[in-house]
């Protein structure tokens, strides 16, 4: 069975309304709302490693830097990510420890593996595991949300432990710098054009799914 693509027949779905619309080349605009139609996101590629290198770079402060600072009796008490899992550890409070580092460590981690290894797939115009890879993207676009609750966590703090030098609590510049990786990261989902992973598979003239591996 051959496979056919949408942008072969010059077709391309609407990135805001959805709907199907021919576009030949040159600049095209959808007939229904208006929006700019692209066979395929401008410049996925470049945008999408932009997002990801920085966010790398951003990790490092992330988990070095502190998150919150405690002002606890004139005492200034600052925790980054890790030292708070061990705090939580310490304590007894194994899930709370669990949820932080697996939202905040584990997960930007994984983000930004995944991300890495669909690029490097795409540059090598790789046709294997294509139906995991798209189910691999959609997982990274997925969780990727969920990095935030630990920027809420300090946000909302911070917002309501303010009582002098008797107890506030402030965010580290590693909380800024957490904030970035994850809006770095999902800006990095959102930059990459899954059907460039598809696009291999097309420039090869193989066939169906089933035949790739
Ligand atoms: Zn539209």
């Amino acid at each position: 069975m051959s496979l056919i693509r949408a942008a072969d027949q010059g077709l391309t779905g609407c990135h805001c309304c959805g709907l199907l619309a021919r576009c030949t080349g040159g600049e095209c605009r959808c007939p229904r709302c208006g929006s700019p139609l692209h066979l395929r996101l401008p410049n996925s590629l470049a945008r999408t490693w932009a997002c990801l290198l920085t966010a790398v770079i951003l990790y490092v402060p992330a988990n070095t830097l502190p998150v919150m600072i405690t002002h606890y009796l004139g005492k200034d008490l600052s925790a980054t990510i890790l030292s708070g899992v061990v705090l939580f550890i310490e304590h007894g409070d194994w899930p709370l420890a669990l949820i932080i580092f697996v939202a905040s460590v584990l997960v930007p981690l994984f983000k930004m593996l995944s991300l890495g290894y669909l690029l490097v797939s795409v540059h090598r115009h790789s046709t294997i595991h294509l139906r995991e890879r798209t189910v691999l993207y959609r997982a990274t676009e997925l969780i990727g949300r969920w990095s935030m609750v630990d920027v809420f966590v300090v946000a909302v703090l911070a917002a309501l432990v303010q009582m002098g030098n008797l107890a506030s609590i402030f965010p580290g510049a590693g909380a800024t710098a957490f904030a970035g990786v994850v809006v770095l990261t999902m800006s990095a989902a959102q930059t990459f054009d899954p059907r460039l992973i598809w696009d291999a598979q097309a420039q090869l003239g193989v066939g169906t799914v089933d035949d790739d591996d």
